[in-house]
């Protein structure tokens, strides 16, 4: 099957936005993904999938911790900036919670500890469970056919 015709298809399936966070060696990474899930509510359970050429693979197999931020409507830059759509370098302010760097003003911040771990074809998926999490009201910031969007009430 065609590379296209598959991300075309994947394209239609409208998603949340999230940056990953983890800091090793006293160092902080983040990265954009939306290969992001619920689980399981007993215990829970969520996952991420992380393509075996991210830097933020090898990072979260060390330190076996890792945040999901949920980005706001109003977070596209930082999108960009954790998938290396914006080149220059900036300092972005972390928020640091039990050892793990958190985005301050996300939607949600979900605290995880690795719990398992699946090599699938070209990417990791990342099984954590979630020891804490913080919420805020706000809108999303939304992702379809290769666009970033926003909720139109
Ligand atoms: P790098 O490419 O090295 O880092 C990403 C950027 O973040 C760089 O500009 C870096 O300078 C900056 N950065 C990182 N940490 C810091 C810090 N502490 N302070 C300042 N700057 C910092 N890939 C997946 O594997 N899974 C997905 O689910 C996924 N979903 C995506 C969804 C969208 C909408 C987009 C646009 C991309 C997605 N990607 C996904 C692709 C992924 O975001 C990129 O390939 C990313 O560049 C890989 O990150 P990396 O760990 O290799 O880090």
């Amino acid at each position: 099957m065609d590379d296209r015709v598959f991300r075309e298809a994947m394209g239609k399936f409208a998603t949340g936005i999230t940056i990953i966070t983890t800091l090793e060696d006293g160092e902080i990474h983040g990265m954009t993904a939306n290969a992001f899930m619920s689980v399981s509510l007993d215990p829970k359970l969520v996952l991420v999938s992380i393509g075996e050429k991210a830097r933020m693979l090898d990072k979260i197999k060390k330190t076996g911790k890792f945040a999901v931020n949920i980005l706001s409507a109003d977070q596209k830059e930082y999108s960009m900036y954790f998938a290396g759509q914006i080149k220059e370098k900036r300092d972005v302010e972390f928020v640091r919670i039990n050892g793990i760097p958190i985005i301050r003003q996300a939607l949600a911040n979900i605290l995880c500890t690795v719990h398992s771990k699946h090599v699938a074809g070209d990417h990791t998926l990342f099984i954590g469970e979630v020891h804490e999490i913080i919420v805020q009201e706000g809108e999303p910031l939304l992702f379809f056919e290769g666009k970033y969007r926003e909720i139109k009430n």
